[in-house]
This record gives C-alpha cells, structure tokens and sequence, in this order.
C-alpha cells in the first residue's frame, strides 16, 4: 500500500473491516529468564496480504484525531487476549501504547477500567506506555485520566526513555511504574564506556526510585550480557524475539513454561 493510500477514509474503513491486530513482542525476565508479559503492537493487515507498521498510519491518525477511535476499539480486542494470556499464567503484564489523545477526556479510560471488570482481568496485569511528549504537553485532563487509570491499579510505563528532556522531573511528578529504556541508548551501549555510564545510571536511577525498567531493542547476546551486568532486570528486543502474531505468541509462552531452564537465546530458536 503506497503512502497516498493511506488515509481517513482508509483507516476507518480497515476498522470496520478488522483489518488491525496487536503483534505481541516478548519481554523476558534477566534475572528468571521467563517471559513476564508482552508489548502490544498494532498492525494492519491489509487483505492483500501486505501488513502495515504503525509508523505508517499512527502519525496521520494522531494529526485527524482518529487515534481516539483506534485506541477505543481496539481495546476490546486487546481485552480478549488479555483474557488469553492470564489463563495461561496470571503474572504475565502486558503494555499497550497510547498517545495523549486518548486521555483527552475519561471515555477511553472508563471503557478500559470497565472492560477489564466485566472480563475479571486485574487490572495489574494492564500497562500503558506513554513517552515524554505526552507528559509535557500534558493538560490537566490528560494528566487526571491517567492518574485514575494508575489509581485502580494499571501500571504506566515512560517508552523511549533518555530521547527526552526533562525526564528526571517527569519521573518524579508523575506516577510511572516502570521506564522503557530507549533502543537507541541500548544500541550504543556497546560502542564505548560513556554510553555504557549513561544506560547503567539509568537503570541505578529505576531502582532507587523503586520502578521498574525494561531495555528495549535488545539485538544481541553482549547488550543482553551488559544489561544483566549493568543489574537491568526486564529485556525486550528481536534478539529475545520479534514482535509475533497472537497465535505464535501463545505457543512461545506456552513453550517457555514448559521447558523452563532453556537457556535464554535458545528460546527464540525454539519455535
Ligand atoms: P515503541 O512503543 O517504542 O515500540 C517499539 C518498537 O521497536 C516496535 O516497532 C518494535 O517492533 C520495535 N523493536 C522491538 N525490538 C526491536 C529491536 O530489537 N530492534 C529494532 N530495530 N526495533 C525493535 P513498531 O511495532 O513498528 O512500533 C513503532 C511505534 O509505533 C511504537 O514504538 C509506538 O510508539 C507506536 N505504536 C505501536 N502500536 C501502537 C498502538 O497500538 N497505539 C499507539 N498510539 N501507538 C502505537
Ligand atoms: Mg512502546
Ligand atoms: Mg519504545
Ligand atoms: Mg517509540
């Protein structure tokens, strides 16, 4: 699908159609080497065949407003695999991304809250990812949304952490439970000692806020075997596994409680 192809119309008609999904991408544990949960990654699955990647459409549907109607209908379906995956184990957290517009009024979050009721999903098991610009260009609206959503339970994660500005006041004002180490830092960690000091006194910072923190884009086993030295406690990356449609998600899980002890990095090859 060309870029020209995609527009209002095009979205809303791919709704209505069932078009989106959520991929799931796998965060493991460093210090168990379990899977602990997933980031919900939406897609469109175009019917001829070709899936389109959030970049491609987010922007425009954050710039007409549509996002509302994305987030809100989406999240029924998010829902029922929630559902899913507290059957298979009840600890796994699954984030999904938002943007400020869904919390530009209590619509969107009275449906989550109430959604998660009628199914009996606890609402520990839900997280929201927001970034900086969210939380910046917050007004008071946004920001009481998103206190009630955290206030029942639902953790609230920063995504893209150290590509901001003033993420330390941020973190301090606002009620994250977690940080998502942006995969640009992870990605340089390697490259020399004062990356290295950047991505370790982030993940210092995470624990003596008692928060949690995930590295994101993990691509190799020596950013896995920094991070773990570097007392990192959550991955997330293509080296662990690329974001997977839901049915191979529930076989990686289900994998992974069976032959618990593989060593991590096997586990990818296993399916
Ligand atoms: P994000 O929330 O920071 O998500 C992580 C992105 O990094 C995903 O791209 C994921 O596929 C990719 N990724 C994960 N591991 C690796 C790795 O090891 N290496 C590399 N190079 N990339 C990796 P994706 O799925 O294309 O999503 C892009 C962005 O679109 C997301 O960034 C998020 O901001 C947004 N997005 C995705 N789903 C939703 C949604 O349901 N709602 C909203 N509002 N935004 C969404
Ligand atoms: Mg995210
Ligand atoms: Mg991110
Ligand atoms: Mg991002």
């Amino acid at each position: 699908m060309t870029d020209s192809a995609i527009t209002e119309q095009t979205i809303l008609a791919g709704l209505d159609a069932g078009e989106f999904v959520y991929y799931y991408q796998p965060k493991v544990s460093l210090i168990t080497g379990k899977v602990i949960g997933a980031e919900a990654l939406i897609r469109w699955q175009r019917p001829d065949g070709q899936t389109v990647l959030p970049n491609d459409f987010i922007p425009l549907a954050e710039q007409t407003g549509l996002i509302k109607q994305i987030s809100y209908r989406m999240f029924a379906k998010l829902a029922r695999d929630l559902l899913i995956f507290s059957d298979i184990d009840s600890r796994l957290v699954t984030s999904v991304n938002a943007s400020a517009q869904d919390f530009a009024d209590g619509r969107f979050c009275t449906m989550v809250l109430e959604t998660l009721e009628q199914l009996c999903i606890p609402t520990k098991n839900l997280q929201i990812e927001i970034t900086e610009t969210t939380v910046l260009n917050a007004d008071p609206d946004v920001r009481k949304n998103i206190q009630t959503l955290c206030d029942a339970g639902v953790g609230l994660a920063m995504d893209d952490y150290g590509t901001g500005y003033s993420t330390l006041e941020t973190l301090s004002q606002w009620p994250f439970t977690t940080i998502k180490l942006d995969r640009s830092i992870v990605g340089r960690m390697l490259d020399n000692p004062k990356n290295q000091t950047i991505a370790e006194s982030s993940i210092r910072m995470a624990h003596e806020l008692d928060i949690g923190i995930v590295a994101e884009g993990v691509e190799s086993d020596l950013q896995y075997q920094m991070l773990l030295e570097s007392g990192c406690t959550k991955v997330q990356g293509y080296w662990l596994s690329r974001p997977l449609p839901l049915s191979d998600f529930i076989y990686f899980i289900q994998q992974d409680l069976r032959w618990s002890g593989l060593p991590i990095g096997l586990i990818h090859m296993a399916i």
